[in-house]
C-alpha cells in the first residue's frame, strides 16, 4: 500500500512509468526514477530530472535501496535487473497494481484483457456508459496511462480499463468489479516461456475477484473456458455461435441476442465482422453487470465507429476498397479480418516476427484470399509457410507491395493490409504503418482522380 514514507523505485520511463511517478509526487511521496536508455532516447527526460532523482542509460545499486519498485511492463521479467531485484528481495508491482492501491473507493473498475479486441471492447463499453450519462474514464494500455487521472479522489463512477498481459504479469491485489477476458490465442510467445505461461498471465486478471463481482468470458475459447475452474467470481458467458446451454449472449446471423430478452442488430453496431460482433456482445454484457438493464444498455451502444487501425475503411479506388486493419499483429486478428468480408480478398501482410507459426492460417487464406503480398521482415517465414498453397506476391518494399497488389485488382476487389505481425521492422509503431498505408491510398487515389 502507497505510504509517504516508502521509497518508490520507477523502472522504464514510458508513459505509465513518467504517471506513477508524478502521481506519487502529488500524493507527497518520494520516488526513484531509473531508465536503461540514455537520456536523449527517454521522452521528457529534461523534466524528470527536474523533478524527480533519475538515472539514465542503466541501473545502479540506488535503485536496489528502493523500497518498492514500480516496473514498466515493456520491461521483460527475465531481464538482468528483475533477477538482480529479486535476489535482492525488492516487491515489485506494475502501474495498474499501483492505481488500484491508490484509487478512491467508489470508483468500479471495469477491465479488459485477451490476445485481440481489447481496445475496440474498453473503447466501446467507454462509449456505452458514457452515453447513459455515467462518468467514465478510459484508461491503461489505451489512451493515457491509469495513474494519469486524478483516480485517488471519488467522483469517477467507472473506470474502463484496458490491460495487457504484461500489465497484469506484476499485480498483487488488484481486482475489478467487472472484468471481460476476449479470448486467449498465441501472441508474444517471444516474452513468455510457453502458451501456458502466457494463458495464466491473461487469467489473472480473476485472480483476486470475488463472489460478487462478474467475470465475462468466451464460451468459444477453448483455452479459456478449459481454464475457468480456477476463476471464483460468477462467470457470464458470450459466443459467437447459435445459443447454447449456459451462454448469457449469442448471435444467429442477424441480431446479437442476450438473456432471450433482449436484441441488437449486426448491422446496428457500427463495426464489422463476427469477431466485433463478439466484442460488442462482451462490452454489452460488462457494462449489464453494473447498470442492470439491457434495454438501455444496448440502445447506448449505437453510434460507436471502429477505431483507426483495426478495418478501418480508408477509401475506394476505380471500385476497389481500402481497409486498414495494421493493427492485426497475430495471426488470431488476420483470421477475423479474413472473415468480415463476404468474398476473398487481397491481404497484404508481414512485418516483425513475434514467434508464430504463419501455417496456422494457410487453410483460411486458401479459402478467403484471392492473393497474399508480402512485405518486410517476415517475406522469407511467410513465403516458405504458404508457397504452392496460396497465391503469393512478395515485395520487400511496403509501398510497391501495396501498389501491385491495387494493380492487380479489379472494380469491386477489397485490399485490406492485415500484417499478422508487429511493424517495428519499417515502421515506429502499428499507428505510423497504419497512417503511412492511409496516405498511399491518398496518393493512388489522386494519381486516378487526375486519369
Ligand atoms: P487489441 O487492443 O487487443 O490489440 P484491437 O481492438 O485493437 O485489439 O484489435 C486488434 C486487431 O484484432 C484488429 O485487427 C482487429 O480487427 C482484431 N480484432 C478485434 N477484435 C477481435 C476479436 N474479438 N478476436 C479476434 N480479433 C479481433
Amino acid at each position: 500500500m502507497f505510504t509517504k514514507d516508502k521509497l518508490y523505485g520507477i523502472l522504464g520511463l514510458a508513459r505509465s512509468g513518467e504517471a506513477a511517478a508524478y502521481k506519487i509526487l502529488e500524493l507527497g511521496g518520494k520516488a526513484f526514477l531509473s531508465d536503461y536508455s540514455s537520456q536523449d532516447k527517454v521522452t521528457n527526460a529534461d523534466k524528470l530530472q527536474a523533478d524527480f532523482d533519475c538515472e539514465f542509460g542503466g541501473h545502479t545499486d540506488k535503485l536496489l535501496k528502493c523500497d518498492e519498485w514500480i516496473v514498466s511492463p515493456g520491461i521483460p521479467l527475465d531481464a538482468p535487473i528483475i533477477k538482480a531485484g529479486l535476489a535482492a528481495g525488492i516487491p515489485m508491482i506494475s502501474e495498474i497494481e499501483f492505481g488500484y492501491q491508490i484509487k478512491a473507493t467508489d470508483s468500479k473498475i471495469i477491465a479488459v484483457t485477451g490476445s485481440n479486441g481489447k481496445s475496440t471492447t474498453a473503447s466501446l463499453i467507454y462509449h456505452i456508459l458514457t452515453g447513459l450519462g455515467k462518468k467514465a474514464i478510459l484508461a491503461g494500455n489505451i489512451g493515457d496511462a491509469f495513474c494519469v487521472y486524478p483516480i485517488e479522489k471519488p467522483g469517477i463512477e467507472y473506470i474502463v480499463l484496458e490491460i495487457s498481459s504484461f500489465q497484469l504479469d506484476l499485480i498483487k491485489s488488484f481486482r475489478p468489479n467487472v472484468a471481460v477476458l476476449l479470448n486467449i490465442t498465441p501472441d508474444h510467445l517471444n516474452r513468455y516461456l510457453s502458451f501456458e505461461h502466457y494463458a495464466m498471465s491473461k487469467l489473472s486478471i480473476f485472480e483476486h475477484m470475488l463472489a460478487e463481482d462478474t467475470a465475462i468470458l468466451n464460451f468459444d475459447d477453448v483455452q479459456t473456458r478449459s481454464r475457468d475452474k480456477i476463476i471464483k467470481a460468477p462467470i457470464t458467458y458470450f459466443t459467437g455461435g447459435d445459443k447454447v446451454s449456459g451462454v448469457s449472449a449469442w448471435n444467429d446471423g442477424v441480431f446479437l441476442n442476450f438473456e432471450d430478452t433482449s436484441q441488437l442488430s449486426i448491422y446496428d453496431i457500427g463495426i464489422r465482422g463476427p469477431h466485433n460482433s463478439m466484442n460488442a456482445m462482451a462490452s454489452v454484457l460488462a457494462v449489464n453487470a453494473v447498470i442492470n438493464d439491457l434495454p438501455r444498455v444496448i440502445a447506448a451502444t449505437k453510434g460507436f465507429k471502429a477505431l483507426q487501425h483495426r478495418l478501418e475503411y480508408v477509401a475506394t479506388v476505380n471500385g476497389v476498397a481500402f481497409y486498414n486493419d495494421s493493427k492485426a499483429t497475430n495471426t488470431d486478428s488476420v483470421k477475423f479480418a479474413l472473415l468480415s468480408f463476404d468474398k476473398p480478398i487481397r491481404v497484404m501482410m508481414g512485418g516483425s516476427d513475434k514467434g508464430e507459426d504463419f501455417g496456422c492460417i494457410t487453410d483460411l487464406l486458401s479459402r478467403h484470399a484471392s492473393k497474399v503480398y508480402i512485405t518486410g521482415d517476415t517475406v522469407d517465414k511467410m513465403r516458405q509457410s504458404w508457397l504452392g498453397k496460396v497465391p503469393l506476391t512478395c515485395i520487400d518494399d511496403f509501398d510497391k507491395c501495396l501498389r501491385s497488389a491495387f494493380e492487380e485488382s479489379m472494380a469491386g476487389d477489397v485490399i485490406v493490409l492485415s500484417p499478422g505481425c508487429a511493424s517495428f521492422d519499417r515502421f515506429k509503431n502499428f499507428e505510423h504503418r497504419g497512417r503511412h498505408f492511409k496516405e498511399l491510398v491518398q496518393t493512388i487515389k489522386r494519381e486516378h482522380e487526375k486519369d
